[in-house]
């Protein structure tokens, strides 16, 4: 009788024990089922406003002014990572004794309207030596010359605080002498920073597009995102509001311009 009471106790505490088991099998949460959503990154830059430069860089809170021993500019802006990036590589260039300046770097659609239509209307003489407006009276034809090295407002990589234009803004300059030695350190140094040359020479690899600039560079780890939401969501029809608009489409400014950049930028 002893015995069997003891068989019996054991059979309800084994039963008990399952019955646990059981009960936290059925609380345990349920894994979740694993879906690859695509990573957006930056994703505060990833929508048209910002692409077109339709805000103050003053006034976002991701710019910084550059401080003065990096440019000739005042009152000139970048987002604050590329500016980071670009004091590293300024530092690093220094040591080698290569100085490197900002000529340019965030302009955003006001500014760029500006210098576009002092181009368009032939107040501001094109590089070349030709008064657009006088010279090229075919729209589709001035538009053309003038994106040699100009954008149009809205389809600038320069809205977007990761581009700089450095030293000269002639390729002359970076042919030969001080030029030289300085485009030679870009060009072996600038990569481990970030930077990368966005107009490289027009052939094979970059059949389209503005001329090549030697002087204009592009912080990757950023505006390699915001490339590829031009790719996705920008189109010639947004690039309104200045003289001589109306010629985007047929010039395929989104495809040939802002795309026509050179493989390594993607
Ligand atoms: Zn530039």
């Amino acid at each position: 009788m002893k015995y069997s009471y003891s068989i019996l106790l054991i059979l309800v505490l084994s039963s008990c024990a399952s019955e646990n088991n059981k009960t936290q099998t059925k609380t345990a949460p349920t894994p979740t089922p694993k879906v690859s959503k695509p990573v957006i990154a930056y994703p505060a830059y990833q929508n048209i406003k910002f692409i077109t430069g339709q805000f103050a860089p003053d006034k976002h809170p991701d710019f910084r002014k550059i401080p003065e021993e990096y440019t000739n500019k005042v009152n000139v802006y970048l987002l604050e990572e590329t500016l980071d990036a670009f004091i590293q590589m300024y530092e690093a260039a220094k040591q080698d004794g290569i100085s490197l300046i900002i000529k340019s770097a965030t302009r955003n659609f006001d500014y760029q309207k500006r210098i576009w239509e002092a181009k368009w209307s032939g107040s501001r003489i094109l590089s070349n030596g030709l008064n657009a407006k006088k010279d090229i009276p075919n729209p589709k034809l001035r538009a053309q010359e003038i994106m040699k090295y100009s954008a149009m407002p809205g389809a600038s990589r320069h809205h977007w605080g990761t581009d700089i234009d450095l030293n000269a803004f002639e390729n002359s300059y970076f042919e030969k002498g001080e030029g030289l030695k300085v485009y030679t350190w870009l060009e072996a140094n600038s990569e481990k920073f970030g930077f990368y040359q966005v107009y490289t020479a027009k052939g094979e690899e970059r059949p389209h597009g503005y001329e090549e600039e030697k002087w204009h560079w592009t912080y990757k780890p950023i505006s390699k995102h915001i490339t590829a939401y031009c790719k996705q969501a920008m189109q010639d029809s947004l690039l309104v509001g200045f003289s001589g608009s109306d010629q985007a489409e047929s010039l395929k400014v989104t495809d040939r311009y802002i795309l026509g950049i050179h493989p390594n930028c993607h």
